[in-house]
């Protein structure tokens, strides 16, 4: 089968430009504290990443008027974080300390945090800064004045409803979805990390409104799940499509699957939305991957997503060799934006990352593809197959559904300027019908949402936009008051280096 052929879109790819020449309207979400929050020492993930790849865009001009908007996220509060976790868990994620967590082994063992997840400082804080820009992120699409909202530090898919997993701690696209089923009927998500995305399929596992397509190494790795077998329970039997790869898979192998499966998904199920989780420990040299995508291959899962116009959320994910993260993260941004960029690497902060190319594209090498086109083809009509059986778009009941492309009216949120949601919007998660004894159904019971931002945008001395997005008189003009007055020689690092954050200082320069 023509990859090019499946689905209504995702015909122009094979033209040299980013797909489609069409522009987008894009905004970027990034607060300049995340890289310095700091797993501890030797730990594979590193919010560093992120940083880096905000440099390699400040480099490349990306951030520069006109290109995209680029947001600062509010913090998601506690009740934010509740739509999907339990509150005992978030409670215990923004009490924990690292000095304080020994006394409470029972509860670091129940929501197993301490190994691959950690306690470390500003832990809650991070949590509320990644989930709080995806959330924010799925809003803006909401409202219609964005076609692609990007957040890098998202993406973070292991995370359960009461339990840490793979670095995880709260599961920031869950989050993002529900806000996104305020306004879409379905909402599609797609995971090209190389780890099953457990924790957004588990969520998700007994609705029709979510539609989950993970793919991933299978076979004697984290987190275990991921089966073919797996495909949804209940009203989500077949909503659900797991992709089972070894290790070595090429570019031409994964779009070979990617798109067939993908151009018939967009087909069949008609997403009003799609979240596109894009970690890029799927790599080619990924320090715990074993894939063999370059970072063109990779992007091109973006590319093709873009190409159907459907409104986009790019969040991060998993990425352990971080000068490919940045590189990657960066190509990726400018595909979303429909500019091609420039090999050459503009000289940036973190320059010695990338020695002795200096190069945007990451390459693949000449490890063995252990995936055969035999069985890949066999994976493909499997799945081809299992969509067949999906009653074609769902329609879903709706209750009094308000829009949330309809702002509220001014003096209805003037009460609380803290509030970020209207407390009555909250969504109910229902567990019944539970599927293995552990899965969340989700049920939207109040689809009534009300929400106003206002939005400052703001420069920093080189011209580079920086806006913060409130609602409230002036959260955090502090921050952006005190990133002016850095030197101007690291315009990234700046708000980043503010006195008084008591964080560790994480990779700064590269060791
Ligand atoms: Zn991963």
């Amino acid at each position: 089968m023509d990859p090019s052929s499946a689905g209504a879109g995702g015909n122009s790819l094979a033209t040299s430009s980013c797909g489609d020449a069409q522009k987008r309207r894009v905004c970027y979400f990034y607060d300049p504290e995340v890289g310095n929050y700091y797993y501890g020492q030797g730990h594979p993930m590193k919010p560093h990443r992120v940083r880096m790849t905000h440099a390699l865009l400040a480099h490349y001009g990306l951030l520069a008027a006109g290109k995209m908007q680029v947001l600062r996220p509010l913090p998601a509060r506690d009740r934010d974080l509740c739509r999907f976790h339990s509150d005992d868990y978030v409670a215990f994620l923004r009490t924990v300390t690292p000095e304080t967590q020994f006394d409470q082994i029972r509860s670091l063992r129940r929501f197993n945090v301490g190994e691959d997840c950690p306690v470390f400082d500003g832990l809650y804080a991070y949590c509320q800064t990644y989930a709080g820009a995806s959330v924010g992120a799925a809003v803006k699409l909401n409202h219609g004045t964005h076609d692609i909202a990007i957040n890098w530090s998202g993406g973070l898919h292991h995370a359960k409803k009461s339990e840490a997993s793979g670095f995880c701690y709260v599961n920031d696209i869950v989050l993002a979805i529900l806000e996104l089923l305020k306004l879409h009927e379905r909402v599609l998500y797609i995971d090209i990390d190389i780890h099953h995305g457990d924790g957004v399929e588990e969520a998700f596992y007994t609705t029709n409104r979510v539609m989950t397509v993970s793919f991933h190494k299978f076979g004697d790795y984290f987190p275990g799940t991921g089966d073919i077998r797996d495909i949804g329970y209940s009203e989500g039997k077949y909503y659900c499509l797991n992709v089972p790869l070894d290790d070595g898979i090429d570019d031409d192998s994964y779009q070979s699957i990617f798109k067939p499966i993908i151009g018939k998904v967009m087909e069949m199920y008609r997403p009003g939305a799609v979240v596109l989780q894009c970690g890029a420990d799927s790599l080619s040299g990924d320090r715990l991957g074993c894939f063999n995508l370059s970072g063109k291959g990779h992007a091109e899962c973006v590319k093709f997503m873009r190409s159907f116009n459907v409104p986009l959320l790019l969040l991060g994910g998993g990425g352990y060799t971080i000068r490919n993260v940045a590189r990657c993260w960066c190509y990726e941004t400018g595909v979303a934006l429909g500019e091609e960029l420039r090999e050459k690497l503009p000289y940036n902060e973190y320059y010695e990352y990338f020695g002795p190319e200096y190069s945007l594209f990451v390459a693949a090498s000449n490890m063995e593809n252990r995936n055969t086109n035999k069985q890949l083809e066999e994976i493909k009509c499997n799945i081809l197959d299992n969509l067949s059986k999906l009653q074609h778009a769902p329609s879903v009941q709706f209750e009094e559904r308000i829009p949330e492309t309809k702002l509220p009216e001014p003096d209805e949120d003037q009460e609380d300027p803290d509030e970020r949601h209207d407390p009555d919007s909250d969504m109910v998660l229902d567990d019944h019908n539970k599927p293995l004894g552990h899965s969340a159904r989700s049920l939207i019971h109040n689809m009534g949402v009300k929400r106003e931002y206002t939005e400052t945008e703001t420069k920093d001395q080189h011209g580079k936009r920086l806006t913060t997005e409130h609602k409230g008189p002036e959260p955090m003009a502090e921050d952006l008051g005190s990133s002016k007055q850095t030197p101007p020689a690291d315009a990234n690092a700046m708000a980043i280096n503010a006195p008084g954050n008591g964080r560790n200082e994480p990779g700064s320069s590269p060791k």
